[in-house]
């Protein structure tokens, strides 16, 4: 619970900052729990090895990711989405994940600036969660320069 009170601070605080930065520079990061088990296609390694089936969110995050132009990447955990958020070229995040990595990426990703977006577990926690497309629109627009 303290962990959401966190989360939406620190989004205020985000907004607050009205940090813009180029497209090129926005890391999308997205947790490998969106990959639908069932799929056979190694996202993680490369989101353009997603076929667009629609079985879960990451199709629809590959188009944002084109349609932006930002970075886009699925990591296994927190010391992963840390090395990328603490990359050179990364100047701000926006970050999907459960409540608990959003902390970490927030703390370990400071001070940049990030929107972070809780995912949805239909089917409990790790495992199949979603993401409000809408929502991550709403946070690359909120970060990109125009
Ligand atoms: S949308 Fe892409 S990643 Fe998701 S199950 Fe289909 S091929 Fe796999």
């Amino acid at each position: 619970m303290w962990r959401r009170v966190f989360i939406r601070l620190s989004n205020r605080v985000t907004a607050w900052r009205q940090a813009r930065v180029p497209a090129r520079n926005l890391l999308l990061l997205l947790p490998h729990c969106l990959h639908n088990d069932t799929c056979r296609q190694n996202v993680v390694r490369n989101l353009d090895e997603c076929l667009h089936c629609g079985k879960c969110s990451i199709s629809d995050l590959v188009k944002v990711r084109n349609d932006y132009g930002v970075i886009g990447c699925i990591v296994g955990g927190g010391s992963q989405a840390a090395l990328q958020a603490q990359r050179e070229d990364v100047k701000a995040v926006v970050a999907v994940a459960c409540d608990r990595e959003l902390f970490e990426g927030i703390v370990s990703a400071f001070p940049k600036p990030v929107v972070a977006i809780s995912n949805e577990t239909p089917e409990g926690p790790c495992h199949n969660t979603k993401v409000d497309i809408n929502k991550v629109k709403v946070a690359i627009e909120s970060l990109i320069e125009k």
